[in-house]
């Protein structure tokens, strides 16, 4: 065994009910005298809520998908303005995504409270978007110092877009098991990641105010997250990167479409991480596993439900093909790729 991993710091207070109490706890830990809340318009309830006992300097709510550019300058120059001190953001991975660009050019911490399971709270990833392209980049000064777990934060969440989410914690440990630094470290928390989430998924299905399954969704969202951010980003996630960007595909219909295709592929050819994923869905195989998951939640299956069309195939893969990680367990060619986006097209499994 040998690997080179990497833990990053980050301080972790988890407790239903409990956020309002840690976001005090912590702005007088760190002295903070001019807190920045940022909240999108829809997350402002849940956040005026958790800062009740706090005082705040700068209220921001100017929250956009993908962290358009402008949006970034804004909130980073008003923030300049107030001199904050500690950036406080409440919502999914797009606020914590404006959050994170503030930090990047100003060093200001971050507590970030999550209110979906995207897991963006977990990881020293920025994106940004200029002309409709979004740039990603690494720097440790983007990973929020301290993420407050909440679970009566996520209970307004809708079924729909809690499921898209959770797929997408998913999407994190299976990527893990073969990005460019998997290592044992990362796939074990991989495989708790899938334990929990494909636990706590379909019971939110059916019961959407269960509580005890939202924190099992909130606690295994962050562990895939943690996995992720230390195990890179594998073929899934290069696959959905240029389809999304290059044909405008929605992301989390994107990621549910192409997942299943991308785990049969490598499979055979990755006998640790399959099993780590068959043994945390209960299942004989992993592809098996992931099949009964999704035959009980609400989940796009094919690319040409959500616009994609047979006319793409080569030139997506010939786009995807220069972004494979040499570290893929199986080789990856133009005509694999084909095969890959055909499957995903259509839904079904590839041969
Ligand atoms: P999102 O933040 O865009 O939220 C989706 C919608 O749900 C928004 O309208 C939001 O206001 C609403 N919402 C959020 N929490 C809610 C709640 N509890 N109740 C009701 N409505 C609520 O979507 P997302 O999936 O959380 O994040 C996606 C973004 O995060 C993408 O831009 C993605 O690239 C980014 N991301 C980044 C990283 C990273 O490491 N940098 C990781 C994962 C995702």
């Amino acid at each position: 065994m040998r690997f080179d991993h990497r833990t990053l710091p980050q301080r972790v207070r988890f407790g239903t009910g409990g956020a309002a109490d840690a976001l005090a706890a912590e702005v007088e830990e760190r002295g903070a005298r001019a807190v920045m809340m940022i909240a999108a318009p829809s997350e402002l309830a849940l956040a005026e809520g958790i800062a009740s006992r706090i005082d705040t300097a700068l209220w921001w709510s100017d929250v956009a998908p993908h962290v358009p550019i402008a949006h970034a300058e804004r909130a980073r120059e008003a923030a300049a303005a107030a001199g904050i001190d500690l950036i406080v953001s409440v919502g999914g991975g797009s606020t914590t995504g404006l959050a994170k660009a503030v930090a990047l050019t100003s060093g200001v911490p971050i507590v970030a409270v999550p209110t979906t399971y995207a897991g963006s709270e977990a990881t020293n990833v920025w994106g940004l978007t200029t002309d409709a392209r979004k740039t990603t980049g690494v720097d440790d000064a983007v990973l929020p110092a301290v993420v407050v777990y909440d679970s009566e934060l996520t209970l307004s969440l809708p079924v729909e877009l809690s499921v898209a989410s959770g797929l997408n914690a998913i999407a994190h440990c299976i990527d893990s098991m073969w990005a460019p630094s998997s290592d044992p470290l990362n796939r074990a928390l991989a495989e708790e990641g899938v334990r929990e989430v494909a636990g706590a998924l379909p019971v939110i299905v059916s019961s959407p105010e269960n509580v005890t399954a939202r924190e099992r969704m909130q606690y295994g969202a962050y562990v895939s997250a943690v996995a992720f951010a230390s195990a890179g980003s594998g073929l899934h996630h290069k696959i959905c990167h240029v389809l999304g960007g290059a044909y405008d595909l929605p992301h989390a219909q994107t990621h549910s479409a192409v997942l299943p295709q991308v785990l049969a592929f490598n499979t055979v050819f990755a006998p640790e991480g399959s099993e780590r994923i068959a043994r945390a869905l209960g299942a004989p195989s992993a592809v098996e596993g992931l099949e009964r998951l999704y035959a009980s939640l609400p989940v796009v299956r094919a690319l040409s439900e959500v616009g994609y069309s047979a006319e793409s195939i080569p030139e997506s893969a010939s786009l995807i093909l220069p972004l494979v990680p040499p570290s893929n367990p199986r080789r990856v060619d133009e005509a694999a790729l084909e095969g890959i986006l055909r499957a995903a097209l259509e839904g079904r499994a590839i041969a």
